[in-house]
């Protein structure tokens, strides 16, 4: 198997990217492609319906700052008043082992990713509109409405952003956004660099079984 792609997702809060993540990896195991999605460590509280080590890893500030200090992130960030970050343990050896590894992570820490391991790629996930981000940020009922207002202000901040990115994607429709996401997870699974090696086997082998025949 060649080697796992490290895909980083970014877009605003509420902008449906770890629905979109989830539904890709199903689809690309189905396509026959192991797939790992990164859990982060946050020092944010967790939401009623997360629970710790599934969603998030939940840890204090000291714990966390304790793990910067100890070179543990591969990236982080200040995101909101709390800190995010996804420790070298979460990536390490899945991509040589060729697992698509996905990254669910803020603009700066992609922007640090990329730096690190330049072959990453890029994706950003808009919302359509401001008032579709609005109510699904609202719906979602696990913020409070300054923390709403507060991920709305940073939301414009963040599209600032997109000139980084390698893809973007406006989920309007949660399964045209999957499809979109399906297809270029695939398309970069298709560079000829990337093949190249499974490319060369193929062609290997067909040199030999045509001088076999020739010699017949
Ligand atoms: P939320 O609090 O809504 O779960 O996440 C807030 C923001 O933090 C989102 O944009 C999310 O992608 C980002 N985030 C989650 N995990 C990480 C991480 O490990 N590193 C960085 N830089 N951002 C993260």
């Amino acid at each position: 198997m060649d080697e796992g792609i490290l895909f980083i997702v970014s877009s605003p809060s509420g902008g449906g990217k770890t629905t979109i993540i989830k539904a890709t990896m199903e689809r690309l195991e189905a396509w026959g492609r192991p797939c790992y999605f990164s859990v982060s460590h946050t020092t944010r509280s967790p939401r009623p319906t997360e629970q710790d080590g599934r969603d998030y890893h939940f840890v204090d500030r000291e714990t966390f700052e304790a793990m910067v200090a100890r070179g543990e992130f591969l990236e982080w960030a200040e995101y909101a008043g709390n800190l995010y970050g996804t420790s070298r343990a979460e990536v390490a050896g899945r991509l040589e082992r060729g697992v698509d590894v996905f990254l669910d992570i803020d603009v700066q820490g992609a922007q640090q990713v990329k730096t690190s391991i330049p072959e990453a790629v890029k994706v950003f996930i808009f919302p359509p509109s401001y008032e579709v981000l609005k109510d699904r940020l609202r719906k979602r009922r696990q913020d409070p409405p300054e923390a709403i207002r507060r991920r709305l202000q940073l939301a414009l901040k963040e599209f600032g952003y997109v000139g980084d990115f390698d893809y973007a994607i406006i989920n309007d429709r949660l399964e045209r956004a999957v499809e979109d996401m399906f297809g270029i997870c695939t398309a970069e699974h298709h560079r000829l660099a990337r093949m190249k090696p499974r490319l060369d086997t193929i062609r290997e082998a067909f040199a030999a079984s045509l001088e076999e025949d020739l010699t017949e």
